[in-house]
């Protein structure tokens, strides 16, 4: 019989904050997969749980995933696990899991914590839309592509930074984003567990630059749409209505939607073109 997979989530910093299912299947599993096999030993000895473990990591995924799926197709049951959190979020999970299921081979989660969700909740901001963003690249010049990138997003944002990278990163954020607001969730779970909130140049100079973080972001009050309309409306009538004649769109829902933009009423609109 094909084994199963199993998707375990594991503390963040906290080590009691590990389920008691997640207790469970480690304990009855064959083999874990780790990212990191001495990280992972720590936990595992705190829990008196002794297994084989096999490394897998984001370097050997593809390689590692190849040799999971074949015991998996053996008959053995397995778990993995990350350094923290939840597998496959911004860490390894990823490659096993899309093979797992072109091989017909059953996934199970084991939820529990997660940084992001974490940080999240604890926000204020909105938690009815967000978007995850992860790590942003390491090289400056992609980072700023990508904070342009996000600046209209009216979703609210989850990013992940290195300690060593944070200040340059909110500093970034200033620039492109602009003075948002942020909360900062440092060392959540752990003994020096911190959020930080407030408008990206205070945050920046309140906040020590030590220590695990999500970056949390309010959404852009003004969506890429709302810029559009507004660009639009600073070209002349006749220009605004070349945009939309361009489109496709006939005179009347050209009109329409001119005085939508503008928000004045259609005739005023319709009294410009008169004879055009
Ligand atoms: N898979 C993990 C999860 O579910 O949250 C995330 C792993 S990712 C490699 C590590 C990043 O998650 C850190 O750089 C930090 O941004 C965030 N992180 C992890 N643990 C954290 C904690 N206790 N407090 C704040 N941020 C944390």
């Amino acid at each position: 019989m094909i084994g199963k997979l199993y998707v375990v989530a594991t503390p963040i910093g906290n080590l009691d904050d590990i389920t008691l299912r997640a207790i469970k299947v480690l304990k009855d599993v064959d083999i874990i997969a780790a990212e990191d096999t001495r990280h992972t030993l720590k936990l595992l000895n705190s829990l008196e749980i002794s297994k084989p473990l096999i490394s897998y990591y984001k370097e050997n995924e593809k390689t590692k995933s190849d040799i999971i799926i074949k015991k998996l197709k053996d008959g053995k049951n397995i778990a993995i696990v990350s350094d923290a959190g939840t597998p496959g979020i911004s860490d390894p999970g990823e490659e096993v899991i899309k093979k797992a299921i072109e091989e017909n081979i059953e996934i199970i989660p084991i939820p529990g914590a997660c940084a992001a969700i974490n940080a999240l909740i604890t926000s204020g901001f909105s938690t009815k839309e967000f978007v995850f963003i992860g790590f942003l690249s390491a090289k400056a010049n992609e980072k700023r592509a990508k904070l342009k990138e996000i600046k209209y997003e009216t979703r609210t944002l989850i990013i992940y930074e290195a300690p060593h990278k944070l200040e340059t990163t909110l500093k970034d954020m200033l620039n492109i984003l602009g003075d948002r607001n942020v909360s900062i969730a440092r060392e959540i779970t752990k003994i020096h567990e911190e959020f930080i909130r407030g408008k990206l140049s205070e945050v920046i100079n309140k906040i020590e630059y030590r220590g695990e973080c999500v970056i949390i972001i309010e959404g852009s009050s003004i969506s890429k749409e709302d810029l559009n309309i507004e660009n639009l409306c600073a070209l002349s009538l006749e220009k605004h209505y070349e945009y939309y004649e361009k489109q496709g769109l006939d005179k009347k829902d050209i009109i329409k939607q001119i005085a939508k933009d503008r928000k004045v009423n259609k005739n005023e609109i319709y009294k410009e073109f008169l004879g055009k």
